[in-house]
C-alpha cells in the first residue's frame, strides 16, 4: 500500500502553536455533544497535522468526518492560550475537501441552487415573498419539516421598499446598512428597524450600494474562490464613499471585518475597519436616557460570531439591557452555539438538533417570553422550537422610535 503524499496545505505555524493541552474541549459544541476526540479542536487539529505530515489524506473518510462536523463557531479560539487561529485552519481544510470532494446528488444540486440564488437579490426577494405567502396561507407545511423555515415572515414587509426614516437627532454623518442576501429576502423588517434606530441617533441610513452577498456562507462551505469574488465585490460597491457600514446579521459582520486577513490587501484592511455592528455606534446611555418602555422578560443569546469573531457579546447585550423596561436573562449556557452554523443543521442535522436541543433546555430556564438575536441564521435554528426572536435593531427601533 502507498503512503500518502506530505502536503503543504495548512499554515505550519499554527498547526505547530497547538500543544494539545485541551482547555478548548469544554468550549467545543461538537465535542460537548459527541465526547469524541475527532469532534473536538484538539482532535480536528491532529487530523490537519497528520494530513501535513503525509499519515492521512485529506479526503479519508475519518479526516472528512472530523472536519466536516465542525460548525466553525470559533468558540475554541477564544479559550486557546496558545492563540490558535483555528477559524482560517478550518477555512482552508473545507476549501481543500470541497476541491476534491464536490458535494454530488442532490445535496449537491441543492447546495449548487442555494449558492447561485444568494447572489440573485430579485430571486431572494421573490423568494420571501412567496413564503411570506405560503406561511399566510399555511401552505409551508407542505415542504418537509426540516427545510420548513420557522421564522415567520410578513408578507407586508416582504412587499414594501425601504423607507427612509426622518432624523431623530443632530446629524452625525452617513451610516451605509449593509442588506446582504438571506437578510434582504427574508429580514426586511430587521433593515427597517436598523434604519430607525440609525436616523434616531443621528446618522443618515443609506440603503445603497448593495452588493449582493458577503460571502460568509460560501467561505464556510469550502468554496473559497467565490468567497474571494464576493468579498472583493462587496468592497468595490463601497468604493468611493465613506462611513460606517453597519453590519446587522452577525456572521456577515464577522466574515466582513476579516476581509483584510482574507484578501491581504490594504484596501480589504481598510474597509474592515469600517464594519460596525449597532452596538459600535449606539450607547446604551443614550438608550437608557431617550428610550422608551418595551416591558418584555427576554433572553440574550449571543451569535457565535458576534462573541467569538467580533468580540461584542457583552457590548451588544448591554445596549439591549438599556432599553427602559426589558428585561434581559441570560442562558446558563449562553456561550455554546445552537447549531445553526450556516447551512450546518441540514449538513450535519443529528448534531444541529442535538445543539437546538441543548440550547431549548437552557432558554427555557430562564423563563423568558422571547429570545433576543442578532443573527439570521441563529433566529431559524431557534424558531423551530417556538420561540418568539426578536432582533436588536427590532427592540431598540420600539424603544427609540415613537
Ligand atoms: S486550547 Fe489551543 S493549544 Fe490547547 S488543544 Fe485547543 S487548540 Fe490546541
Ligand atoms: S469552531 Fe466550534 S465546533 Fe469547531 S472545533 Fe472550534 S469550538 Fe468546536
Amino acid at each position: 500500500m502507498t503512503q500518502p503524499e506530505p502536503m503543504s496545505m495548512f499554515d505550519a505555524d499554527q498547526l505547530a502553536a497547538c500543544v494539545q493541552c485541551g482547555f478548548c474541549l469544554s468550549s467545543c459544541p461538537t465535542y460537548e455533544t459527541t465526547h469524541l476526540e475527532e469532534h473536538g479542536p484538539r482532535g480536528r487539529i491532529l487530523a490537519m497535522r497528520l494530513v501535513e505530515e503525509g499519515e492521512l489524506t485529506i479526503d479519508d473518510p475519518d479526516v472528512v468526518d472530523s472536519l466536516e462536523t465542525c460548525v466553525q463557531c470559533r468558540a475554541c479560539e477564544t479559550v486557546c492560550p496558545s492563540l490558535v487561529q483555528f477559524g482560517s485552519l478550518m477555512e482552508t481544510a473545507r476549501a481543500e475537501i470541497t476541491e476534491r470532494q464536490p458535494p454530488r446528488g442532490p445535496e449537491g444540486l441543492a447546495q449548487r441552487l442555494l449558492f447561485a440564488a444568494l447572489v440573485r437579490r430579485g430571486l431572494l426577494r421573490v423568494g420571501g415573498i412567496l413564503l411570506a405567502l405560503a406561511q399566510a396561507v399555511r401552505a409551508d407545511r407542505l415542504l418537509p419539516a426540516r427545510l420548513r423555515p420557522a421564522q415567520r415572515v410578513a408578507l407586508a414587509d416582504t412587499l414594501r421598499s425601504y423607507r427612509l426614516p426622518p432624523p431623530g437627532a443632530p446629524v452625525r454623518g452617513e451610516a451605509f446598512l449593509f442588506r446582504g442576501c438571506v437578510m434582504d429576502g427574508l429580514f426586511r423588517d430587521v433593515h427597517q428597524a436598523t434604519a430607525q434606530v440609525l436616523a434616531a441617533v443621528g446618522y443618515r441610513p443609506r440603503f445603497e450600494p448593495a452588493p449582493p452577498c458577503c460571502g460568509a456562507l460560501s467561505a464556510h462551505a469550502g468554496r473559497e474562490s467565490e468567497a474571494h469574488a464576493l468579498a472583493e465585490a462587496t468592497i468595490a460597491a463601497y468604493a468611493g464613499t465613506t462611513g460606517p457600514v453597519l453590519v446587522n446579521s452577525a456572521g456577515c459582520g464577522g466574515a466582513m471585518k476579516e476581509y483584510g486577513k482574507l484578501l491581504g490587501t490594504e484596501e480589504a484592511r481598510a474597509f474592515s475597519a469600517r464594519v460596525k455592528d449597532l452596538s459600535e455606534l449606539v450607547t446604551p446611555e443614550e438608550v437608557a436616557a431617550r428610550g422608551g418602555e418595551v416591558p418584555l422578560p427576554l433572553a440574550y443569546q449571543a451569535p457565535c460570531h458576534l462573541r467569538n469573531v467580533q468580540g461584542l457579546a457583552e457590548q451588544a447585550r448591554d445596549l439591549v439591557a438599556a432599553i427602559p423596561g426589558l428585561t434581559l436573562l441570560e442562558p446558563d449556557d449562553e456561550q455554546q452555539c445552537c447549531g445553526s452554523g450556516g447551512i450546518y443543521s441540514y449538513l450535519q442535522p443529528a448534531l444541529g438538533d442535538a445543539m437546538l436541543a441543548r440550547k431549548d433546555a437552557s432558554l427555557q430556564r430562564t423563563g423568558a417570553q422571547g429570545v433576543v438575536s442578532g443573527n439570521p441564521g441563529c433566529a431559524m435554528q431557534i424558531a423551530r422550537e417556538g420561540w418568539e426572536i426578536h432582533h436588536p435593531a427590532q427592540l431598540l427601533a420600539r424603544s427609540l422610535t415613537p
